[in-house]
């Protein structure tokens, strides 16, 4: 009996086993595992199996790898009053491309953070902090839509606020749309900035106008809606517009509690040179300390270093700051939640635990875990053919869309194997694994090291790098199509009678004929038809037209038919003259 989450190793020396033995037997089955991962249910049967023993899997403990039940919203509305104090808004900017959201980040983080520290080298960590007189307001700036999205999408919520952005000049624009939609959906407030004030066409009644249309009235429209008009090239209204954002989040009422263990949410994350594995996290409950460890999803990490926007270096941040953390075991993606927990090793543990739990769930929609059956379903799948595949890109947030992408190619023919997907350049240990596992490398926004390239050369390892998804896309699937067997197909093209037949003491026998329909080719195959039967079939030898060797003959004219090796060819026959094409299969 074996209690998952269970490692290759302990699995081994609980079977008595050498680990080397376990992975190569798995590796034949097509199941590459390294010494301290944690098994799924299926490679434990097997190896049951493989080793002739059986094994029974309790999963008596599962219930332990939920850290938390409550969501942070939940939480902090059950913490007791007195712990709770006031935290800063988290606000996105959102609308349509142009409009200005960047300009007015910038101009904000200029006047904002050079006031406060003259000279500060400020660094883009995906927010920044900055200070108005009605209270502190934590900005992200990672680039309005996208982002929102992408954590949206993943169920977080970490805006408290979102001001939408409109070119007073241009008004109402398809992507402003999305983004009042966008805030309407997540129930998010939203401010209104009226931006390019300083330009001749600025209309700021035509915005009014359009926001009414859409049932958001302004306050100067008597609603409750608070909308400024600013400009980021004159920095016009910009003190405005921070401070009713600190003043709608009076409103708001925020509140977290600072005394608890940290949890929060990824709002960017990448492998930066000499730091390593970072993310910047937003803190959203509790305080996070420098040492800490951190649970991720499936990744983990000890808090080694913590800097703030400024570059600044920090032992603790507080709910609604923006931190740069780095000691992370894996980049954890964008709008994934991270909690605190008692120590690293507990932090490891439970994020395998989670993963294998993961892997285990799929297994469990796809085969039962009856050994019987999982032979079966994979008899089945072998029966397709299989395209291996590495993954390597720039973020995270690639990997995942390229994936779930890779996941979606319909075919009923190829199955796309993910063996592994990593952010970070191509190496020679990535090709050594393709090589390995007879998979092709995908490279997205990557390139590979100058060494692997030679390597991959020499192994014929297949690399394939693009800028653009859907370009690397098109490329897999034409890998996959290229892996298809071609169809043969055979379309009649012609018919000859045989009116005699005579002997050449050169070529043996020859079938004088009449075409009679369509065109015979030396290339096409011949079938010999005596009355509706079939007697003979191959390929055609010779063909001629009185003396000489043609290519082809048509209806009507008379020739010479040479079969290959076919010695009963007599008056009266009716030969039939096939094109045989190789058809390339559709996935
Ligand atoms: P985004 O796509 O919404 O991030 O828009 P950007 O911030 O990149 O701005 C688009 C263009 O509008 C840029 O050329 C900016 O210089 C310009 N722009 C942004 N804000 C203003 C403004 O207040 N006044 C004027 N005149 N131009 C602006």
């Amino acid at each position: 009996s074996v209690r998952p989450p269970i490692t290759l190793k302990e699995l081994a020396s609980q079977m008595k086993i050498k680990a080397s033995e376990i992975i190569e037997k798995l590796f034949k089955q097509g199941f590459s595992v390294t010494l301290n991962e944690m098994l799924d249910d299926t490679s434990i049967i097997l190896v049951g199996d493989e080793f002739g023993c059986q094994i029974t899997i309790d999963r008596s403990q599962e219930e332990r790898l939920r850290v938390t039940e409550k969501s942070i919203k939940e939480e902090i509305a059950s913490t007791d009053n007195g712990m709770l104090v006031s935290r800063a808004p988290v606000v996105a900017f959102m609308g349509h491309v142009d409009h200005g959201k960047t300009s007015l980040i910038d101009a904000i983080r200029k006047s904002k953070l050079a006031a406060a520290e003259a000279g500060a080298i400020t660094q883009h960590i995906g927010a920044f902090r900055c200070h108005t007189k009605h209270g502190d307001i934590t900005i992200l700036d990672t680039p309005g839509h996208e982002a929102f999205s992408a954590i949206r999408s993943r169920g977080a919520d970490v805006t408290d606020i979102i001001v939408i952005v409109i070119a007073g000049d241009e008004g109402i624009m398809p992507q402003t749309d999305e983004a009042i939609r966008q805030a309407q959906e997540a129930h998010v407030p939203i401010i209104v900035a009226i931006n390019k004030a300083d330009k001749p066409g600025f209309n700021p009644d035509l915005v009014l106008r359009q926001l009414a249309d859409r049932s958001i009235l302004a306050e100067a429209w008597g609603g409750d809606v608070i909308t400024v008009s600013c400009s980021a090239t004159t920095n016009q209204g910009i003190e405005e517009l921070l401070e009713m954002l600190a003043l709608q989040s009076e409103i708001l009422q925020l509140v977290a509690d600072p005394t608890t263990r940290a949890r929060g949410t990824v709002l960017e994350s990448e492998i930066q040179k000499g730091l390593g594995n970072t993310a910047t996290l937003l803190i959203q409950n509790g305080t996070l300390r420098r040492g800490d460890a951190i649970l991720f999803e499936h990744e983990y990490g000890r808090v080694k270093t913590m800097r703030d926007e400024r570059g600044r270096h920090l032992t603790k941040a507080l709910p609604s700051m923006a931190v740069e953390v780095t000691g992370l075991s894996e980049v954890p993606s964008a709008g994934c939640e991270f909690i605190v927990v008692g120590s690293e090793k507990e932090a490891r543990k439970l994020a395998e635990e989670r993963l294998a739990g993961v892997k285990r769930e799929n297994l469990r929609k796809t085969t039962t875990t009856d050994l019987q059956s999982f032979f079966l379903q994979h008899a089945e799948k072998k029966e397709k053919k299989l395209l291996s595949v590495i993954v390597k890109a720039d973020v995270k947030g690639s990997l995942e869309a390229i994936e779930t992408m890779l996941l979606k190619i319909p075919s009923d023919k190829v199955r796309i194997n993910i063996i592994s997907s990593s952010v970070g350049v191509i190496s020679e240990s990535d090709v050594e694994w393709a090589k390995a596992s007879n998979a092709l490398i995908l490279g997205f926004h990557t390139r590979t090291e100058p060494a692997a390239e030679d390597y991959a050369k020499k192994q014929g390892v297949k690399v394939l790098i693009h800028e653009v998804i859907y370009h690397l896309i098109d490329e897999v699937k034409e890998e996959m199509t290229k892996l298809l067997d071609k169809v043969r197909q055979e379309n009649e093209v012609g018919s000859a009678q045989v009116k005699m037949v005579f002997r050449s003491s050169s070529h043996g026998l020859i079938a004088g004929c009449q075409v009679i329909d369509g065109i015979i080719k030396r290339s096409n195959i011949a079938k010999v038809f005596r009355g509706n039967t079939k007697v003979w079939e191959g390929d055609i030898n010779s063909l001629k037209r009185h003396q000489d060797d043609v290519r082809e003959v048509s209806k009507g004219l008379e020739c010479g038919i040479l079969l290959s090796n076919f010695k009963d060819i007599q008056a009266g026959d009716v030969i039939k003259a096939f094109e045989v094409t190789y058809i390339t299969q559709t996935l």
